[in-house]
């Protein structure tokens, strides 16, 4: 993969993204990119950001730290989108921007303690377990309220919005009805948007499922292998 086969992947990415937005009557700018870089190297970061792309996904926590530190100074913005573990998340809270893995109150406790020793602000989204997989990570929709009413009060955290994964399937009714549930968590739960809770953002759509979550309300793309190739 070279600087070029990536400015185009992205370009036909971002062409998906206005089509998808225009078919389902969306604004093209409520859409945030997020990048998904895991397993490549840091120069397919560096090819993308010539192509003006800002946002970019890491799934391990190693990984993500090692990426940060390697590219510190540049206009990046990090997401850390894959499974947490509490010990390992001082290595990452004081520079990650945002977090789509929260799925329960500890990670966000974690986040708060250690964004705060750094001076350091973090977005958070909490993951939902829309597809009712076991391997999936997510809370239990039934868990939400909970979570953010007890998020309010956080300083160096704000919960942002909501999460999810779709199964993966060739399924595309299913696809889509795990979707909708989130979309309507999202509407039911945005009353809790208080203090340090405002809900703005519904992370879904990855490269085979992305048309179907903007028509379904996604507002951030979470897109690996359609910009940076098939991983092993
Ligand atoms: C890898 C990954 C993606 C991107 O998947 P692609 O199918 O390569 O677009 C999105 N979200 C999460 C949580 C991931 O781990």
């Amino acid at each position: 993969m070279d600087s070029h086969q990536i400015s185009s992947n992205l370009a036909t990415v971002k062409q998906r993204i206005s089509k998808a937005c225009a078919d389902a009557g969306r604004d093209p700018n409520e859409i945030t990119l997020v990048a998904v870089s895991k397993t490549k190297p840091t120069s397919y970061i560096e090819y993308a950001m010539e192509h003006k792309q800002v946002h970019f996904g890491e799934n391990r926590m190693q990984e993500l730290d090692d990426k940060m530190t390697e590219l510190a100074g540049k206009n990046i913005e990090w997401h850390m989108i894959g499974n947490l573990q509490t010990n390992k998340i001082k290595f990452i809270a004081d520079r990650v921007h945002w977090v789509h893995s929260i799925e329960k109150l500890k990670y966000l406790k974690e986040f708060e303690k250690r964004a705060a020793d750094a001076n350091h602000h973090v977005k958070a989204l909490i993951q939902v377990n829309i597809s009712n997989e076991k391997q999936k990570g997510g809370c239990k929709p039934e868990a939400l309220k909970d979570l953010l009413l007890a998020s309010q009060s956080f300083k160096h955290v704000t919960v942002c919005g909501l999460m999810g994964m779709a199964t993966f399937t060739d399924d595309e009714s299913e696809v889509r009805s795990e979707f909708k549930l989130l979309k309507s968590l999202f509407d039911e739960h945005k009353q809790y948007s208080e203090g340090s809770v405002q809900l703005e953002h519904i992370s879904m759509g990855m490269s085979n499922d992305m048309e179907i979550a903007i028509q379904e309300g996604a507002t951030m793309l979470r897109i690996g292998s359609d910009i940076f190739g098939a991983r092993n």
